[in-house]
């Protein structure tokens, strides 16, 4: 049997580690200039609430106490756990926004081309299309990422005041770095629970069950919410 130790986990940490304290670094002002120059513009086309457009909508702790007031059935665990014990429990870093049965996986929120929680949308909805965080381009070059979907969606070279600019900037930033932030306790989380209950990730197993549950079985997902795991059960049809 394949299996993956836990030591990658400290290095993952310190990654992330790594990649917030170059988000604090890098210049508020300078994301402020990049949105005003590009002046994207809203023109309500609803592609983002789309699984096409997006894969997932993934959702900080803070979303996931709103949405279970709201309708907890908007809830499903983010895609692809990050882990697979030797028993085959998956575990993943938080919740996603779930889609609906239709031909485009639109949000569980979207109802004739408009969000019906739009006063009330979540973190990730308020900022996008904006974004700061360091990923590679088709090419494979890692840089610094300002914008999600540039040129399929919306209209551009809007005139945007500079306050607003900035405005977007610095929740964009705190967005990034509650995610991260996130991120990180998570692997801290599962690194303590692991060796606190003799648990291991299982490469193999991790396969096989995803396999399965392709097939149609069930799998148990332990999703981390504030702090803890959230039991949650399912198969290919029920999601
Ligand atoms: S919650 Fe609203 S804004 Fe966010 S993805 Fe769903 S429909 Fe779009």
């Amino acid at each position: 049997m394949v299996t993956v130790s836990l030591t990658p986990i400290p290095f993952r940490i310190a990654a992330l580690t790594q990649e917030r304290n170059s988000l604090f670094e890098y210049p508020l002002e300078r994301l402020a200039e990049i949105i005003r120059e590009i002046g994207f513009s809203c023109t309500s086309c609803a592609k983002c609430c789309t699984r096409e457009f997006n894969g997932h909508v993934f959702l900080l702790d803070r979303d996931v106490m709103a949405i279970k007031t709201i309708d907890p059935k908007a809830l499903g665990p983010a895609p692809a756990p990050e882990f697979c014990d030797q028993n085959g429990i998956f575990y993943v870093s938080g919740y996603a926004l779930r889609t609906k049965d239709d031909t485009k996986g639109s949000c569980w929120f979207l109802e004739d081309g408009r969000c019906r929680i739009y006063d009330r949308r979540f973190a990730i909805c308020r900022v996008y299309p904006y974004m700061l965080h360091r990923e590679p381009d088709e090419y494979g070059k890692v840089d610094w990422r300002q914008f999600s979907g540039l040129d399929k969606h919306g209209e551009y070279h809007a005139t945007i005041p500079k306050d607003e600019c900035l405005a977007l900037a610095r929740e964009t930033k705190e967005y990034e770095n509650a995610f991260l932030t996130q991120e990180i306790h998570f692997l801290e989380f599962i690194r303590d629970y692991f060796a606190a209950n003799g648990l291991r990730h299982v490469q193999k197993v991790y396969d096989d069950r995803m396999r399965g549950f392709v097939r149609g079985a069930e799998i148990t997902v332990m999703v981390y919410c504030d702090g803890g795991l959230e039991e949650y059960r399912f198969n290919r049809d029920s999601i």
